[in-house]
């Protein structure tokens, strides 16, 4: 077996200074105490962080300027810069490129539907996961983000929403998708803490559903059973990209590690636990994984560890730069989602969006 990288535990390097959406409910009062503050001011930091959405001090007009200034400079530090946003799909789709504290860059990703708005986020700046396929896997891992880096794409898409300034008028963030830059269960405990701060209600957190969030992974099969473990309501999405262990080898290479039965054994606990089914991630590729033998074999294995308790989503690939391979052609992916169906597994074709703007799924590089 080959030894991967030890990407599980990324150093501290250039974490941002702590944040308000670092903290706890309890751990921002303590905060505020200890600069010398009454506690109840944590809650109105709170309260313009996650509820007005604000991180400007002049809004903050119930605060004294002077204790403004200070708590601000301390639990407010300024995390994100834009620097770049880009539309497509008539203005449905926009792409935001962060650049943080430190010069890293990151990526998120808010897609407007009829009925529902959904932000794609990063855990990490880079991804240590290495996929042959994926953008963001090329470049290496950069850094983990911080819980508020994390919380911070949120709260800034949320007041986008809100203010009206995608066409469609003023609307609510209703979904969070961890499919950005990163593996999120390489960042397991920011990314949790992040969770929780998005999931918790106004004005501790953001208030978003829990059943509302979508945790993407690779498969890091004992961060799954944690997960699990945690009690919450969010869904679980497996990148599987192919039933058999031989080729997953190569296009997500921690399957050396954890092996398709592994992952999907560890899919069943979080479905089990949860009670929620689990989305399988299965980005079909043409002459790769798209045969109908892996159809047919990935609806069995998917019945055997899973039963009813999965829904496939196949993701036309999309062609990184450089890539040898590309997406299958449509009546070969109509093929085997009709083979995947048969089978007796829930499998549909995920819509693309933001493929002129390099924000399609695995295109998010950063390239600056
Ligand atoms: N690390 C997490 C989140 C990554 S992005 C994970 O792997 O699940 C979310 C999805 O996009 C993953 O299923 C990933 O495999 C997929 N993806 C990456 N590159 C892609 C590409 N070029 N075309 C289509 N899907 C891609």
């Amino acid at each position: 077996m080959t030894v991967l990288p030890l990407v599980f535990d990324a150093p501290k390097r250039g974490l941002p200074p702590r944040h308000l959406a670092d903290l706890t409910v309890a751990e921002r009062a303590e905060a505020v105490v200890a600069l010398g503050e009454k506690a109840f001011r944590a809650k109105q930091l709170s309260n313009h962080y996650f509820s007005r959405l604000t991180v400007d001090p002049a809004e903050m007009t119930d605060i004294p300027a002077a204790s403004r200034e200070r708590l601000v400079a301390d639990l407010m530090p300024p995390l994100l810069t834009e620097v770049r946003a880009l539309a497509a799909d008539a203005g449905a789709t926009r792409k935001t490129l962060w650049r943080a504290h430190d010069g890293t860059l990151l990526e998120s990703v808010l897609m407007r539907y009829p009925d529902r708005a959904t932000l794609c986020i990063s855990s990490q700046a880079g991804c240590g996961m290495a996929c042959p396929f994926c953008a963001t896997g090329q470049g290496g891992l950069d850094r983990n983000l911080s819980t508020a880096e994390i919380v911070d794409q949120v709260r800034s898409a949320a007041a986008v929403m809100r203010d009206g300034a995608m066409p469609g008028g003023p609307g609510r963030l209703s979904n969070i998708v961890f499919m950005g830059m990163g593996e999120p269960l390489a960042n397991y405990k920011r990314v949790v803490a992040a969770v929780r701060r998005i999931t918790d209600p106004v004005p501790g957190g953001l208030g978003i559903g829990q059943r509302s969030v979508t945790v993407s992974t690779v498969g890091l099969a004992p961060a799954i059973r944690r997960l699990a473990d945690e009690r919450m309501q969010v869904r679980l999405a497996v990148s599987l990209h192919t039933p058999d262990d031989e080729l997953r080898d190569t296009l997500v290479p921690v399957n050396e590690r954890w092996s398709v039965d592994e992952v999907l054994s560890a899919a069943r606990y979080y479905a089990d636990t949860s009670g929620r089914r689990v989305s399988i991630e299965y980005a079909l590729i043409r002459d790769i994984n798209d045969q109908p033998w892996r159809a047919e074999l990935l609806a069995r294995r998917l019945r055997q560890h899973l039963g009813q308790l999965v829904h496939v989503n196949v993701i036309p690939l999309n062609p990184t730069p450089g890539s040898k391979w590309d997406a299958s052609p449509k009546p070969v992916e109509r093929e085997f989602v009709r083979l995947v169906n048969a089978g007796g597994v829930a499998c549909t074709v995920r819509d693309t969006r933001g493929q002129e703007i390099a924000a399609a799924c695995g295109q998010l590089a950063a390239e600056g």
